[in-house]
C-alpha cells in the first residue's frame, strides 16, 4: 500500500522517497503485481532506501538506522505504512446483537479482496443453517 502510495503522490508531482527495513520492498504476495509497480517506480524516478529501519519521526522528517548509522530524511509529509491489524474488540462489540453473528474479511485478519469474497461466500451459504 506504502508503495502505490508512492507512486500516486508522484504522479501528482510530490518529491518522494520509500523507505523499507527490509532487503527488498513487499510484493504482498502478488510478484506479478509488484513488477507492475516497479514499472511506475522507475518510470517517476522513486528513490527507495532499503534495509533501512525508521526509528523516529521528527517535525523536519525521518530519523533512520541504516547498517548500524544514522541517517535523516527530510520530509514535510510522512505516511506511516507498516501494516494492519483487525480492530477484534470492535467487531466483538457487536456479538449478539442478532441472531447469528459472524466475523469475516478484514474484520478477522488484513487480507485481500479474494479472501474477503471467499469468506462472504461460505458465511453467506450458512446463514439460517446453525
Ligand atoms: C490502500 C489499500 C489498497 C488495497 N489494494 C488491494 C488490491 O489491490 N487488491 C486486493 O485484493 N486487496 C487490496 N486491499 C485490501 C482490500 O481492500 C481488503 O482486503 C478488502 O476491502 C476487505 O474487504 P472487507 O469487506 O472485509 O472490509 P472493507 O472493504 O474494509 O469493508 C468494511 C466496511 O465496514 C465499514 N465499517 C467498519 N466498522 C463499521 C461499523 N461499526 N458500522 C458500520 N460499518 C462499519 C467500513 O467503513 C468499511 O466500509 C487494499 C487495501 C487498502 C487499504
Amino acid at each position: 500500500m506504502g508503495v502505490e502510495l508512492a507512486v500516486y503522490l508522484a504522479m501528482l508531482g510530490r518529491d518522494v522517497k520509500i523507505v523499507e527495513m527490509m532487503d527488498a520492498i513487499n510484493d504482498g504476495g502478488n510478484f506479478q503485481h509488484m513488477k507492475g509497480v516497479k514499472v511506475q517506480l522507475d518510470k517517476y524516478k522513486i528513490d527507495i532506501s532499503l534495509s533501512t529501519r525508521a526509528a523516529e519521526i521528527t517535525a523536519e522528517g525521518v530519523k533512520c538506522v541504516k547498517d548500524g548509522s544514522e541517517v535523516f530524511f527530510p520530509a514535510d509529509t510522512v505516511i506511516y505504512a507498516v501494516g494492519q491489524r483487525a480492530l477484534q474488540d470492535e467487531a466483538m462489540a457487536l456479538y449478539g446483537a442478532a441472531p447469528e453473528f459472524y466475523q469475516l474479511g478484514d474484520c478477522t485478519a488484513p487480507s485481500n479482496i479474494k479472501n474477503a469474497v471467499a469468506t462472504a461466500y461460505v458465511t453467506a451459504r450458512n446463514i439460517g443453517r446453525i
